[in-house]
């Protein structure tokens, strides 16, 4: 038993966007933020898509130490600087509680990802930050034990929860991951929290993301969060999965075209 569905409203009084079931939200952005102009580049490309709140990866928890790790701060105060700009609000990784402050002081919504989905001192420290928070499915978590995740975060009385769902791993060595599109009903069956899809990390292909997006739209989920990027052949981060030119405007219309809830 769990009460309807719930609507979270990330960014500020006044100009909050909503995640939840009467709306669609189309979060895109760099996956990783690496210079002022890139970033404002991929937050205008992300807007004109029609876009309502900015992505971007200050700090980068990547599977090889000796990849980019991000900016860090200097990457927070960026994505700040481009809020002002683009008026769109921020959603941003942290990977260590001892940075929940200062990421929450820059960013509209915490991001939780895939690899500290069950990191829990994290979640406690997130749920403790009094912003909305958007939890990646772990990628070899259950769907209860990704529910219990969120539950570490509600614990500490903040019920502004989003799911993502990001693909898990299985035996398909086609995509990065297996995008669970059963996870978006199954959840929406017992959970109130709104949840969205990421096919961008998903596959770790562009040429997936318009298709798997049109999946999640199909399934009912109440948004997509995708990578684009102004140049990704130079990207420090995912350029393969990232959007450019035709992928974007398609993604676009499917976002544009969805049909009406019944
Ligand atoms: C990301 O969204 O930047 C990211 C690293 O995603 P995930 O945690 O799903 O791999």
């Amino acid at each position: 038993h769990h009460p309807d569905r719930s609507t979270v409203w990330v960014g500020r009084i006044g100009s909050q966007v909503p995640i939840g079931p009467d709306t669609f939200t189309f979060i895109a952005g760099p996956c990783a933020v690496e210079t002022p102009g890139q970033t404002l580049e991929a937050a205008e490309m992300a807007k004109a898509a029609g876009a309502t709140l900015l992505r971007g990866g200050a700090f980068k928890p990547r599977t090889s130490p000796y990849a980019f790790q991000g900016l860090g701060i200097k990457g927070l105060e960026i994505l700040a600087d481009v809020r002002e700009t683009t008026g769109l609000p921020i959603v941003t990784e942290v990977v260590d509680a001892r940075d929940v402050p200062v990421v929450a002081e820059h960013a509209d919504m915490l991001q939780i990802g895939t690899r500290n989905m069950a990191n829990f001192g994290l979640l406690q420290a997130v749920g403790d930050a009094g912003k909305p928070v958007l939890l990646k499915r772990g990628m070899t978590a259950t769907i209860e034990e990704w529910l219990m995740a969120a539950e570490y975060v509600a614990q500490r009385g903040n019920l502004d929860v989003v799911l993502c769902e990001r693909g898990i791993r299985t035996f398909e060595p086609s995509t990065r991951n297996t995008l669970d599109i059963s996870a978006v009903p199954v959840v929406q069956s017992i959970s109130h929290l709104p949840i969205i899809v990421d096919p961008s990390h998903a596959g770790g292909r562009k040429d997936l993301v318009v298709p798997l997006s049109r999946a999640a739209i199909g399934v009912g989920a109440d948004g997509v969060i995708v990578d684009v990027h102004p140049d990704p052949e130079n990207a420090l981060c995912d350029g393969p999965q990232a959007l450019l030119g035709t992928e974007l405007r398609e993604l676009a219309q499917a976002v544009r075209t969805i049909p009406p809830v019944v």
